[in-house]
């Protein structure tokens, strides 16, 4: 969390400095498992409050006069980098600070931010980075909601975009990308994997390789910024492959619990900075008490992903032998030789959300979905429980009837996402409610 030493600078009496983190022992880097029980915070600075209290203040006291005049510097941008204190609750505040440090350790970034949604976080990134003239390159398809954003919203202010499908090959994303480069300025090349509701992953090593070989090292160069809900950040962790922003919807596995809405961003401090400086602006951050219960649930991230991926796995094996089912599209089965190449170099793990084909049409999937009893009947992912839905209604319902031909988005399609209940548990609600279908 920000220092809010400024005794250096102001003379007064310091203000204790929180610890320093211990991030090594004897030349053991600790693992983020570790980290997450404490990083960023001092109990010292907090009346020895082992949790972090939830600071509920929209204003900080400065320290001097002096010190407000630096704080304010670095929250306007006259001085890079960002605020050294504690100012305002719209640009910053204790538990945001300490639970974007954490999250950061989980991908290796140099810096984070919390935001209010999945959705505010990329929106106040991608206004952040473009102006008008510029083309957005993204993969397909993307979250409805972000493909709005980017077509609907941003198009109002003069930004086209050009896609590629998030299976394609190197060559064709570099002929995307050149295309681009010839309509405008290429701000930024925006990608989701695995794309949903498809489970088709995005060659991010590739993306990045074309992205150099076109604009080299030059200061045009478009960043490239993912999305990484699905799989984020223990399964995959893009910055590793070369990705210059990660995006969250905290909302799913991050927060795990059905129970917040959040987003976050991830990067290298430069480009985190420029974000930072358009949330400063518009007042996208989370607020205090989602921060904390974020905190709350980073402890347990790796226990509860790797809980449900192997939930996942036992299930979907299970799934894809009954005769009620046609097909189980999960990253664990890749569909083609590309497709699991892209799986070996990019994913530690197939994750727990996957889209099940059941054999029939709507009324099928719908007897199925109404008879679970321990899968609940919603749309969202991640949490600690399994959740189940029916895209071509729900989700899907406003997408044309030909994209969702293209997408595989039939009738007969549903989506599940798989918690940290008993596998078996699950097996024997899923048999039952196949059972149901007659
Ligand atoms: C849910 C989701 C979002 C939007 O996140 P919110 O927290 O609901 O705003 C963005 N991208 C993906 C892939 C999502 O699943």
């Amino acid at each position: 969390m920000t220092d809010n030493n400024e005794a250096d600078l102001t003379g007064t009496t310091p203000r204790r400095r929180p610890k320093p983190d211990i991030m090594e022992i004897g030349g053991r880097r600790l693992k983020p498992a570790t980290l997450m029980m404490g990083h960023g915070y001092d109990p010292a600075l907090s009346e020895g409050a082992l949790k972090p209290p939830i600071f509920l203040t929209s204003t900080f006291a400065f320290e001097s006069a002096a010190a407000g005049k630096r704080h304010f510097e670095g929250v306007t941008g006259i001085r890079p980098g960002g605020s050294e204190g504690l100012v305002y609750s719209r640009f910053n505040g204790p538990n945001q600070e300490i639970a974007e440090d954490r999250l950061a350790v989980w991908e290796d970034a140099e810096d984070a931010l919390l935001f209010s949604s999945g959705m505010s976080a990329i929106a106040t990134a991608l206004i952040a980075l473009v102006q008008p003239g510029d083309v957005i390159v993204h993969s397909a398809p993307l979250y409805a909601a972000t493909e709005g954003l980017i077509g609907k919203i941003l198009g109002k202010f003069g930004v086209s975009w050009l896609d590629f499908p998030a299976g394609a090959t190197a060559e064709e994303i570099g002929a995307v990308i050149e295309k681009a480069k010839g309509i405008g300025r290429v701000a930024m090349i925006y990608l989701e994997s695995p794309a949903n509701p498809t489970n088709v992953l995005v060659d991010v090593e590739a993306v990045v390789a074309r992205r150099d070989a076109l604009f080299g090292e030059g200061a045009d160069s478009p960043p490239v910024l993912i999305d990484n809900t699905f799989l984020g950040p223990l399964w995959h962790k893009p910055l590793a492959h070369g990705a210059d922003l990660v995006i969250y919807s905290l909302t799913k596995y991050a927060g795990g619990h059905s129970d917040l809405v959040a987003g976050g961003v991830l990067g290298s401090k430069a480009l985190v900075d420029r974000i930072r400086l358009m949330r400063n602006t518009i007042g996208t951050i989370l607020d205090p008490h989602s921060a904390w219960m974020l905190l709350r649930s980073l402890e347990t991230l790796e226990l509860r992903m790797t809980r449900a991926g192997e939930n996942a796995a036992k299930v979907c094996a299970w799934l894809r032998d009954q005769p009620q089912v046609e097909k189980v599209v999960y990253l664990g089965f890749p569909e083609n030789a590309r497709q699991q190449d892209i799986y070996d170099r990019h994913c530690a793990g197939a994750g727990s959300t996957f889209s099940l084909y059941l054999k029939g049409g709507e009324a099928e999937s719908f007897a199925f979905l109404d008879a679970l009893k321990i899968a609940k009947l919603a749309v969202s992912l991640g949490g600690t429980e399994t959740l189940a839905s029916h895209p071509a209604v729900m989700t899907h319902l406003s997408v044309p009837a030909e994209r969702k031909k293209a997408l595989a988005i039939g009738d007969n399609m549903v989506r599940i996402s798989i918690g940290c209940e008993d596998a078996d548990d699950l097996i024997a609600d899923f048999e039952q409610a196949l059972a149901a279908i007659g």
